[in-house]
């Protein structure tokens, strides 16, 4: 990017990055956002330094002089700034790009519909606890231009990438990359099916026959991606038995040693035994001791709000899962469980039929409902013939569960609904639902 003049579209945490990485890298910078620019140590830097802001996304700001734009990864194509990009012929990257660019230490990178965070999570666990040097970034919440200055080619950097960001890093080639599954979500941003499968193949494109792809042959249909990549591809399988990482019997095997069983696994959730088995498939291929994977796994009980084991407390396990904001993910949650459950759940009303639920409730013991969705939620206990109880919000919902509860159940937030008709988002909600449980419960 030396001498390249480059504009960065949109002012988030990622565009503040790429800007400041930009700079560095040597090119002329012009930020354009669609809204005044705040006045932080940041802006006032690069103003000083010689960078263009502009307080408006107007096409025409941008002509055929620049060299490449770099947008966020939430901005639209359909946006007229990033048309006229298109129109122009100018190549249009995320600050992914941007950072790999200087980038020469080992690439592990993840993509998929669900399960990233999880898997990624799992893999920077496992590689720390293996003692290896690990920097994570990208759809975790940490631009990748944060973090990539003060790697050496001695680093491991493991990036979790959404589809739209491997839309704009053309050039990346990991050395082990891994797609967990590919579903038909995403659709209204990528159009077709197609397009979003061509995202995903981003993360192969450029690999060599030297480099490493990691699919799960349950997930996806796989056939085009072995036929098309050049990478060395390993499969993984909850059902097959013919991989490197599955199950068999009771226990969690890699490359025919039995890692453990599964009751030590903390994990919960058929879905979770997937990322599972991604996590060590390519934990494996990176080197990671058994010892290492064996410690993540008898304590990673989930990452913050997705299906994750709070405590027990009198032999009742409670569980978050506050990021199920819609009806598959509360659907996963409720199938994850065979023990008596009291479900916790609505919120925002966005008109979806709950009664899609209805086939997931068989080992729900109560229900308790509350939010937007609230009499939707009861509709559904009641076709189910379960007992249920309303209440106003989620920190209402706590006693009453702790209440309910015996030994051997499990008190599961699992909403099947976004949280802004009550919360500022599920971050929030899942907070507020932890912190009730624990004053509850006198911890
Ligand atoms: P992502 O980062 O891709 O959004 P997460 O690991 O944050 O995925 O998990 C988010 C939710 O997606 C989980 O709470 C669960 O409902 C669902 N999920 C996670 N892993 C899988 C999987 N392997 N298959 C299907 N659904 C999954």
């Amino acid at each position: 990017f030396s001498n390249k003049k480059v504009m960065v579209f949109g002012w988030a945490r990622s565009g503040k990055a790429a800007a400041q990485r930009l700079f560095e890298l040597g090119a002329q910078v012009t930020v354009a956002n669609g809204g005044e620019f705040k006045d932080e140590a940041v802006y006032r830097k690069l103003l000083a330094a010689g960078v263009i802001f502009i307080n408006h996304d107007d096409a025409a700001s941008l002509n055929k002089t620049f060299d490449y734009l770099v947008k966020n990864p939430g901005i639209n194509y359909e946006t007229a700034l990033v048309k006229r990009a298109v129109q122009l012929n100018i190549p249009i990257l995320t600050e992914v790009a941007v950072a790999l660019s200087s980038f020469e230490g080992r690439l592990i990178a993840v993509t998929g519909s669900n399960g990233k965070t999880t898997t990624t999570s799992l893999i920077r666990d496992m590689l720390k606890s293996d003692g290896q040097k690990v920097t994570t970034a990208g759809n975790i919440g940490i631009p990748v231009c944060e973090v990539v200055k003060d790697l050496t080619v001695d680093d491991t950097l493991l990036l979790e990438l959404s589809s739209f960001q491997l839309m704009g890093t053309p050039d990346i080639r990991p050395d082990i990359a891994l797609i967990t599954n590919i579903f038909a979500n995403h659709l209204d941003y990528h159009g077709t099916r197609e397009n979003y499968v061509a995202a995903k193949f981003q993360l192969t494109k450029n690999q060599t026959a030297d480099q490493l792809l990691v699919l799960n042959a349950d997930g996806q249909d796989t056939t085009d991606f072995i036929k098309r990549t050049q990478a060395k591809v390993i499969e993984f399988s909850r059902t097959q038995s013919k991989y490197m990482a599955r199950t068999e019997g009771v226990n969690l095997v890699i490359s025919d040693h039995n890692l453990m069983p599964l009751t030590d696994v903390k994990l919960v959730g058929p879905h979770n035994l997937e990322n599972i088995l991604a996590a060590i498939t390519v934990a494996k291929l990176a080197g990671v001791h058994e010892a290492a994977m064996r410690q993540v796994l008898e304590m990673f009980g989930g990452v913050a709000h997705r299906l994750q084991y709070i405590l027990t407390a009198k032999g009742v396990a409670f569980y978050n899962d506050s990021k199920a904001t819609d009806i598959e993910a509360t659907q996963t949650a409720l199938n994850s469980f065979q023990q008596p459950t009291i479900w916790l759940a609505g919120g925002l009303d966005r008109g979806d039929d709950l009664m899609r639920l209805l086939p997931n409730l068989t080992h729900v013991k109560a229900v308790i409902a509350f939010g937007e969705t609230q009499q939707k939620i009861v509709a559904v206990a009641r076709a189910a013939n379960k007992p249920v109880i309303s209440v106003t919000d989620v920190e209402k919902a706590v006693p009453v569960a702790v209440k309910l509860a015996v030994t051997g159940d499990i008190v599961l937030l699992s909403p099947a609904a976004a949280s802004w008709d009550q919360y500022k988002n599920f971050e929030v909600r899942g907070d507020s639902y932890v912190a009730e449980l624990k004053k509850e419960l006198g911890l």
